[in-house]
Formats: C-alpha cells, structure tokens, sequence
C-alpha cells in the first residue's frame, strides 16, 4: 500500500497564496521573456504556480498541482515532472535535496532519509504511472477531457456521457481513503464498465486508474484481456511458470483489466488462471476496473437505440452475454463485488470520426468536379 507523504490540497494552496503574495511585490520580471503561445494556453487556478517561479520556462504540465506531464520521447512517452512547476527545486524543507531529515529515536541522531521529502511525490507517482503500463492512445486520459464532438447536438446523450464519467469518479473517490491506508477497503471493490466498441469505457476506465495513482501513490497496472490470454499460452507452450505474469496483477493496488470476455480461452485453465486472478484480487480487497462489451444476461443491446439499423454481423457481443464468455463462477463474482456503469445507447466515437472524415473526404474529392 502507498504510503508516501501527500501534498495535500491545502498545502498547495498556501504555497500558491505565497506565490501570488511574491509575484504582487515584485516588479514583472517574467512577462518580457515569456513564449507568445503562453497567452492562449488555457490557465487555471492550479497552474499559476509555475507562471509566479522566476525561471521563466514553459510550464507543461497545464494544469495538475502534482506537475506531471506526458514527456514524448521519439516514438514513445512517458510521465515525467514538468520542469517549471517541480516542486523540488523551491522546496524550503530540503533545500532541493529532496531528503528528508528525521530524528531517530534509537541511535538518537538525525537521520537523513534520500528521496522522502514531499516534494518528491510528484516524481514517484510519475514513476507509478510508467510501471502501469497505459497503452499509449489512453496515456492522456482524464477526467477533465471528455470528448463529446461525436454526440453532436444531442443533449440527452452528452448528459449521459456525463453521467457515465461522474459515476467512475464516484468510485475512484469512494476508494481514496482506502487506497490512502485510513479506512477499510469500500463495499464494492470492482468497477465494472459495460457498453459496445468505441463508446469510452476504456478512456474512462484509464481516467480513473491515472488519477488514482496521482491521488494516492498507489501502484497500477493495465492490462488487456486477449493479450493476457495470449501470454499466458505462450508461457504454457514454453514450459515456463505463469506466476511471472500474474503476480504483479495480483498485487497492484489498482488493476484495470480490458475487453473483459473478447477472445476464448482455448483451455478450461486459461479461464481458471484468470477466475482466480480476480478471486484473489476479491479476497485481498484490491481495486479492480473491468471494462467489456458483453453484457448481463438480463440486459440487451438495442441495436436502433445504438445507431444500427440491424445488430452487426461479426460482433458476438450481440448475441452472447458476459456469463456465457467468462464462465459463471466469474460473473457472479464479478456481480457480487462491482458497481456497474453502463455506457449502452451511446454512439462510438471512433465510427463516429471515421464516418466524418469519410465525408469530408468525399466532399473534397468532389468539389473540383
Ligand atoms: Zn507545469
Ligand atoms: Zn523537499
Ligand atoms: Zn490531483
């Protein structure tokens, strides 16, 4: 369990009221050698500490109080500390050691801890992130953007989109005082995300992941469904032992575990393997985020209600349910322990853009005949 110190809201706030305090007696220093791009970056309360450091630079980060960032790196990213809003640099506890000095009671001396001052929080949960292993197309995944171009003019699905998005925050906030090692572990553990291809679970579900890592320091892992069968076959083919792959599952604070039910395990121990992933994750009261396509038996999509004329042809979602995937024992499991968040009804984003670009395309082409 995370237990490194937080900086905590009103911290950040009292250091951000000094900052403004400074930036008021001073004369304005910054403005001359500030990039033009500055003024149309949108600026909120958060991200006026690092335009009040005399640095100058570039705050990247936007808007997180943490100052992480996506760092892009040639063909890949990571999350790194913004340099114009780390903390470490103008921290006055360490000087910018980052140590942290404490008194030990036994040998009665100080002692001076490397890495474990506060300022160093922001570093860690960036560290925590890239051991998460987002994939790369939901590394900026956040509550705040949520993308409703798609939608339209239609109110009532913005509304639900909404909804959908409050509903996952609800949860991830119900679980923080868990995760921060003050209470017990909530009711329901599982999030469990339902709806067709495309509609945002994972967006969401990722969101959520990411801002618990940045709220609480706890560790998390993502992992897609089929890929993980796939692993778990080829280290049986190998003769090698599977526990490489599902210990660190078992044992992250957080795991989100994607297209629940898409592909067959081709044995009944691949599916045994990962009934007792999840039942594992159950006992030790581990935070878990299921995103799928298939649904409880109960419910049905409807496919006009979806924006289909028909049901899809090739889409088994369609037809079976999420027991009949992942097998019984699993469901009810997965029942028992999760808050359910239905995104059915809503269009898919990614049809929907492909389907706009499709006629722009064609709007193009024809415009010099
Ligand atoms: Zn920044
Ligand atoms: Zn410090
Ligand atoms: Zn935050």
């Amino acid at each position: 369990m995370a237990n490194t110190p937080t900086l905590n809201l009103e911290a950040a706030f009292a250091q951000m009221e000094k900052l403004a305090r400074n930036r008021e007696h001073s004369t304005d220093r910054s403005s001359p050698g500030m990039p033009s791009q500055a003024s149309h970056v949108q600026r909120n309360f958060a991200n006026q500490i690092p335009s009040a450091n005399d640095d100058g630079g570039q705050c990247l980060c936007g808007h997180h109080h943490l100052g992480i960032y996506l760092r892009t790196l040639g063909n890949r990213s990571e999350y790194s500390i913004c340099p114009v809003c780390d903390p470490q640099a103008r921290c006055e506890d360490c000087q910018g050691t980052g140590q942290l000095r404490s008194f030990n009671l036994l040998t009665l001396r100080d002692e001076i801890i490397p890495g474990a001052c506060s300022c160093r929080t922001g570093r860690k949960r960036a560290d925590l992130l890239n051991r998460a292993q987002l994939p790369r197309r939901y590394q900026l995944a956040s509550f705040e953007k949520l993308r409703i171009e798609h939608l339209g003019q239609n109110q009532n699905l913005v509304t639900k989109l909404s909804d959908c998005r409050d509903r996952v925050m609800g949860f991830c906030e119900s679980a923080v005082p868990f995760l921060s090692g003050h209470e017990a572990a909530p009711d329901k553990i599982f999030l469990t995300l339902l709806g067709p291809v495309g509609t945002g679970k994972t967006l969401m579900g990722c969101a959520g992941l990411k801002w618990l890592v940045e709220e609480t320091g706890c560790s998390a892992r993502f992992v897609d469904f089929l890929f993980l069968l796939g692993q778990l076959r080829e280290t049986y083919s190998q003769n090698s032992s599977e526990e490489k792959i599902l210990k660190p599952l078992r044992d992250a604070d957080v795991l989100l575990i994607d297209e629940l039910g898409k592909g067959r395990a081709e044995k009944a121990w691949q599916m045994e393997k990962l009934d007792d992933l999840l039942n594992s994750r159950y006992n030790e009261g581990r935070i878990t985020i299921l995103t799928t396509n298939y649904l409880p038996p109960e419910a049905a999509y409807d496919p006009v209600r979806a924006g289909f004329r028909s049901a899809p042809a090739n889409e088994s979602f369609w037809e079976q349910s999420l027991p009949e995937r992942i097998g019984a024992r699993m469901y009810d499991r997965i029942v028992e322990s999760s808050v359910f968040v239905d995104f059915i009804g809503l269009p898919s984003f990614r049809r929907a853009t492909a389907e706009a670009f499709l006629q722009r395309h064609k709007a193009e082409t024809t415009k010099g005949f």
